[in-house]
């Protein structure tokens, strides 16, 4: 098995699975092949386990020296189980504020705390074992499909293993091969299509069952049968746990519990999608725009 982990061995187990995930995720994340910058700070203690409540305090961050921050004065208060959703256009700074939960960064400015603990007064393993995250790519290592699922938590019982991977359909997907769950799959392999990737990077995610999720939505079309799976497997994901969104489908947007809109590294409005939409500001134009863009693909599909 050690040659799957191969040169992430050095690294704590967590960790390496976080910066996997990032190094196949283009867009967010893209502190990926370097060193990363943070470490854990002298006295840093093991993150008591949380409910996933996250707070940002008047929160700033610049990526570089003698640049404009990046974000400003950011200001949350999100109860544990709530979803949010990051909109607003790229280059706004929604990837940041999850670089920055998750703690890719340090803030320039600001704390943030997660159940009461300030994020940098944690060990960064104890910190990330108790996030999962899930990006656009969604990141599958050569190996088989149970060890794909069982990344990060490699002592899960069997059980556990299969009722992770019936609740997201994987069981489907790995019975369609003679191998079943012991069936080889490649990094960049065809055996899996996009949509059963994705599957299986959800399977991972409540396996371990963090209290706090990070999702990248995937823009990439897949067809109507999949995307049905993926929606409901979606709602099963997000169950119970607090989520950062950053989202492209309306229906996730409309769904949230709290709507941020992002711009230019302030949060320009916040809300539930109603309350958006009655202030017929920013948000009310981006779905308009959105909505009506999803109409005419619709009309030109036929769907
Ligand atoms: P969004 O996710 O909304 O598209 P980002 O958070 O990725 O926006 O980017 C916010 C700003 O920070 C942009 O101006 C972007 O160019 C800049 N930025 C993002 N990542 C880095 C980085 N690693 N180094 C320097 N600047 C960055």
């Amino acid at each position: 098995l050690w040659r799957f982990w191969g040169p992430l061995s050095a690294l704590s187990k967590v960790y390496s699975q976080v910066l996997s995930a990032m190094a196949s995720a283009e867009r967010i994340f893209e502190v990926l092949d370097s060193e990363p910058e943070v470490k854990d700070s002298k006295n840093a203690k093991e993150m008591k386990p949380i409910r996933g409540e996250v707070v940002f305090e008047n929160v700033s961050f610049r990526y570089e020296e003698n640049k404009p921050d990046v974000l400003k004065g950011i200001n949350l208060r999100i109860k544990p189980g709530q979803r949010v959703a990051l909109v607003g256009p790229t280059g706004a700074g929604k990837s940041t504020v999850v670089n920055l939960l998750m703690r890719f960064y340090d803030t320039t400015g600001g704390r943030i705390l997660i159940d009461g603990q300030d994020v940098k007064d944690v060990t960064l393993e104890s910190l990330r074992r108790q996030m999962g995250i899930v990006l656009q790519d969604s990141f599958i290592f050569s190996g088989t499909i149970e060890e794909n699922l069982r990344y990060g938590n490699e002592d899960a019982p069997d059980e556990a293993l299969r009722q992770a991977a019936e609740s997201v359909r994987v069981d489907k997907i790995a019975l369609q091969f003679p191998e079943g769950f012991q069936t080889q799959v490649e990094e960049r392999g065809s055996k899996l299509s996009v949509g059963q990737r994705q599957l299986l990077a959800f399977g991972r995610v409540l396996l371990s069952d963090p209290r706090i999720l990070i999702l990248d939505e995937a823009t990439s079309s897949v067809d109507t049968d999949t995307e049905q799976h993926i929606q409901a497997a979606l709602q099963t994901m997000l169950e119970g746990r607090t989520a950062f969104i950053i989202a492209h489908r309306l229906s996730t947007i409309r769904d949230a519990d709290v709507i941020l809109v992002v711009k230019d590294g302030q949060i320009a409005e916040q809300g539930s999608h109603d309350e958006l939409m009655k202030q017929s500001g920013l948000y009310h134009k981006l779905y308009m725009t959105q909505y009506e863009m999803q109409q005419s693909l619709a009309m030109q599909t036929g769907a």
